[in-house]
């Protein structure tokens, strides 16, 4: 029989940094289920998206990321058991753990928008959250002249869907300095009645879709696309966006059916595990343990998020029933550029509170600075020191 001490479902963000720093911590015994070879750092696809990064800076093999002294199961998840604890994979293996972490990430939900695949494969639709779709995404966008163009920030819960803003606005950036501004017709659609949620950051990022000349569809859901326009529902009725030049949709999400459909969900809609926010234990297993975007954790999902989710998780499975448990507060970071070099860090707690990880300077104001840390400091940082438990 396989058993391991710790068993962590999923080797991206979430899976690869606590596993290196459990073992930091000493734990001997901990195994990584994860089935894709290559591992990438997400938030660089939207400089994909932007002319900005190319996928070869943001992909690295699998191996190398997997920390010394991590077994890795090179396998799928299939189902579940969480009495147990024990998963079942692809390949037919039964594994059983004293401790069961689960972070596969969430799924992109392809028939929740109907047209939405055929609309990608005719290449007229694009997205830098969906992997292949990224690499197209700039060559589709540079070179517009004029027409119309549409770009959507997907509903919750999503892979930090906020950042869905940075192709939209180093899109007008280029687009002002090539001088054709002005002869495209810019549409955003927004799940919610501002673009974050955040009175302080929507104030400027409104000032930023003025001055660009977008035109912003607010409560609003992209219900179908077809023939190269979109039909997006709004609190006014249905709106027809027609002979789109290119329409940036990024799909809605949800958790794998493997979870949603079994006894690890909880009521959501897209079928979250159902964890305590606050110590991310699941409300009727306690072997069972989730973070990153599959746990419904009552915030935004974000990378960053997954800094302070990390450190409470891995407290916590030291503790478990011995010790009191640490609460994670729903710390969760928004980096979005407001012109090609220029990019405002909002982070907030769960209430959607501003909680700065440094109090000076003001991170929400855009700057250079803070530009060339998301898109070169930081990338540098999560691979030599994040995906190694060292932060
Ligand atoms: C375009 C884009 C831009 C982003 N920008 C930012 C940003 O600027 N800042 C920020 O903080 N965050 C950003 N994010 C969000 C960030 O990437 C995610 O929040 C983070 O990757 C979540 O980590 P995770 O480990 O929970 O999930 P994932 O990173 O999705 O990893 C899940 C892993 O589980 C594996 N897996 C899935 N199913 C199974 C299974 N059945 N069995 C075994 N393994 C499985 C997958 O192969 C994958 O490797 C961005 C995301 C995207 C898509």
């Amino acid at each position: 029989m396989e058993h391991y001490e710790v068993l962590i479902v999923g080797g991206g963000n979430a899976g690869i940094s606590l596993a290196a720093r459990l073992l930091r911590d000493g734990a001997r015994d901990v195994a990584v289920v994860e089935s894709e070879s290559v591992h990438r750092y997400r938030p660089l696809l939207n400089y994909v998206g932007g002319g900005e990064a190319t996928m070869a800076s943001l992909e690295k093999p699998a191996a190398s990321v997997m920390p010394d002294g991590c077994k890795w199961i090179k396998d799928r998840v299939v189902s579940v058991d969480p009495g147990g604890p024990s998963v079942l994979t692809l390949d037919g293996r039964r594994i059983d753990c004293s401790t069961l972490i689960i972070c596969p990430g969430l799924e992109e939900d392809w028939d929740a928008t109907p047209g939405l695949a055929e609309s990608y494969a005719a290449g007229w639709a694009g997205s830098t959250f969906v992997v292949e779709s990224a690499p197209r995404v700039w060559p589709a966008l540079r070179d517009l002249t004029e027409g119309r163009v549409v770009f959507t920030v997907p509903p919750e819960p999503a892979p930090c869907g906020a950042t869905a803003l940075k192709p939209l606005f180093m899109a007008c950036d280029h687009w002002r300095r090539a001088g054709v501004l002005q002869d495209l017709d810019v549409h955003l659609v927004l799940p919610g009645p501002s673009p974050l949620g955040v009175p302080k950051a929507d104030r400027l990022l409104e000032q930023k879709l003025a001055s660009y000349g977008v035109q912003v569809l607010r409560e609003a859901e992209v219900a179908g696309l077809g023939s190269r326009g979109i039909t997006v529902t709004t609190p006014e009725g249905d709106q027809e966006l027609d002979d789109l030049a290119y329409a940036h949709v990024v799909p809605r999400y949800r958790a794998p059916r493997w979870i949603a459909e079994g006894d690890l969900a909880g009521a959501t809609e897209a079928g979250l595990v159902d964890v305590d926010s606050h110590t991310l234990r699941h409300r009727r297993h306690p072997a069972v343990w989730s973070l990153g975007d599959v746990a419904d954790l009552g915030t935004k999902p974000s990378g960053g998020a997954l800094r302070k989710q990390v450190a409470v998780l891995t407290h916590n499975i030291a503790a478990a029933d011995t010790a009191p448990l640490e609460h994670y507060d729903g710390y969760t970071v928004m980096p979005i550029t407001v012109a090609r070099h220029r990019l405002m860090l909002v982070e907030v707690d769960r209430e959607g509170r501003p909680a700065p990880t440094v109090p000076f300077p003001d991170l929400v104001r855009p700057r250079r600075a803070t530009w060339w840390a998301d898109r070169y400091a930081l990338p540098v940082t999560y691979f030599k020191r994040i995906l190694r438990g060292k932060v």
